[in-house]
């Protein structure tokens, strides 16, 4: 896709980064130099936003391992500033899969939490 960076391929899944992001941890380091004066800090806060990332690469790989479950293909997972999104190769036809997709991401989260 236009704009993207691939970064590489978790369990056959192609993880896309959008240019747009590198603005984010760019706006996030000048603010936090701003406020702090701290190199170290911009570098935590950095940090941070890489382990978010990271999250939310779990969260669609979720949707993504829930989908391919009921033999639907994701495409990509796509990382914007505002989140990920995963893009499956349809939608599924059952509203029950539908269902279990969608909460496959968010239980991701719990776990994440619960760890
Ligand atoms: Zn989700």
């Amino acid at each position: 896709m236009k704009g993207f960076l691939e970064l590489g391929k978790i369990l056959g899944i192609k993880i896309e980064i959008h240019w747009t992001f590198a603005l984010l941890l760019i706006w996030i380091g000048l603010v936090e130099f701003e406020n702090s004066g701290n190199l170290e800090k911009v570098i935590i806060s950095q940090g941070l936003i890489l382990v978010l990332m990271a999250c939310v690469v779990l969260h669609e790989l979720g949707h993504a391992l829930m989908a391919r479950k009921f033999n639907i293909k994701t495409n990509s997972i796509i990382l914007l500033p505002i989140g990920g999104v995963a893009t499956l190769d349809e939608i599924p036809k059952k509203p029950k899969q539908e269902l279990l997709i969608a909460l496959a991401g968010p239980t991701v989260n719990i776990i994440i939490t619960l760890i």
